[in-house]
């Protein structure tokens, strides 16, 4: 009899989970290192700004002369950073996964030459 084959359950989930990469998780000041999520509960601890140049600092290490604390550049714009940034932004930090991919490329070709 073939009436017993058992099917995949509903209801658990058959699909291949794709992995939750939250690129919060990697947002960190670039000044003290305080990340942007602190334990889970999704709110920083002190306001972050972006910056024109693309760094990020957290609130304490805002320059009053608009000038980038990181790289000095000065007279830059600064954008408070929130988690619920519109599309562009959200698309200007994937390049934050991207680059963490490729520093894990450049490791497994460096393991591999050998
Ligand atoms: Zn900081
Ligand atoms: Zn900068």
């Amino acid at each position: 009899m073939n009436g017993d084959v058992s099917q995949p359950q509903q209801g658990s989930s058959t699909q291949a989970q794709e992995p939750t990469f939250d690129f919060w998780e990697f947002v960190a000041c670039s000044k003290c290192n305080l990340p942007f999520v602190s334990d889970g509960n999704g709110q920083p601890s002190v306001p972050f700004w972006l910056t024109e140049c693309c760094h990020v600092v957290c609130n304490s290490h805002l320059n009053a002369d608009q000038s980038c604390p990181v790289c000095q550049a000065p007279g830059i714009e600064l954008m408070p950073l929130q988690k619920d940034l519109p599309a562009p932004m959200s698309d200007w930090f994937s390049y934050i996964p991207y680059r963490l991919d490729a520093m894990g490329q450049a490791i497994r070709v460096r393991h591999s030459s050998r």
